[in-house]
């Protein structure tokens, strides 16, 4: 069997292609708890040092601190909201989790619980809104949210290869590519590149930018189901959900638009 700790050491074409294999699909689709001693042994039979020290280090380590389980996509997109309401409540607790231990174990492998599409704006710190720390989230981010065929290979690298459940596509209040879109403005370099993919939304929604991002997200989280295979796939074997969601600036909360 193929050695997991040692086939994700850097991000090298070789290694995405390891990492892709059927063999470690089934590895990160198992659940972390259940197969934590089954892959103790395997690498005990393997004899990698590094391996079984990060391995060891798991059998010690408290639920809370492994991302992925066998979370259902609705318990998986109920995880992030609790953590929202903690964050809005202004009661987070992913502070609490000792950030040493959940770099040790995550070092070698990742198990992220669900994956988020937000744009790249700073008011929006994905982790922070859903109370979430290291090894839990798998955020992608650009302007706009808009799910562009680079975005959509990310977002199958994490459903397929790690296991996310869900996957929340999140525009947020005061947008300023979805209000460039509808503005039309002449952008310096390659700004411009944002639009046609907000346009749609615009055309649909019209110019009021709060309706304009929120059928932004919708259709982006439409094209995730529709033109991706591999998300369409999971989806029908009730494996993975696709939400749209939107992030008010103001008071911190997510809302589900659908
Ligand atoms: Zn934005």
């Amino acid at each position: 069997m193929a050695n997991l700790f040692e086939s994700r050491k850097d991000s090298s074409g070789d290694d995405l292609r390891q990492a892709c294999s059927a063999e470690n699909k089934i590895e990160a689709q198992t659940s972390n708890q259940d197969s934590s001693r089954r892959r103790f042994l395997q690498l005990a039979a393997t004899g990698t040092a590094a391996g079984l020290a990060a391995v060891a280090g798991m059998e010690f380590t408290p639920a809370t601190a492994l991302a992925q389980s066998n979370l259902s996509p609705d318990a998986a997109l109920q995880q992030l909201l609790d953590g929202n309401r903690r964050f809005t409540a202004d009661r987070p607790t992913s502070f609490e989790q000792d950030l040493a231990i959940l770099k040790q174990n995550t070092m070698e492998k990742q198990e992220p619980f669900a994956a988020v599409l937000s744009c790249a704006d700073s008011r929006v710190p994905v982790e922070l809104v859903f109370d979430q720390s290291i090894g839990h989230i798998f955020v992608n981010r650009l302007a706009g949210n808009v799910a562009t065929s680079e975005i959509i290979a990310s977002l199958e690298y994490g459903a397929i290869v790690l296991g996310t459940k869900v996957i929340v596509v999140m525009g947020h209040g005061n947008c300023g590519a979805i209000k460039a879109t509808i503005q039309a403005k002449e952008v310096p370099g390659q700004i411009s590149a944002l639009y046609p993919h907000i346009q749609p939304a615009v055309d649909q929604a019209g110019s009021d930018p709060e309706a304009a991002t929120k059928a932004n997200a919708k259709i982006q989280a439409g094209l995730l189901r529709k033109s991706s295979t591999v998300i369409a796939g999971l989806i029908k074997e009730s494996k993975l959900k696709v939400v749209a969601a939107y992030y008010d600036v103001a008071s911190g909360g997510v809302t589900l638009l659908e």
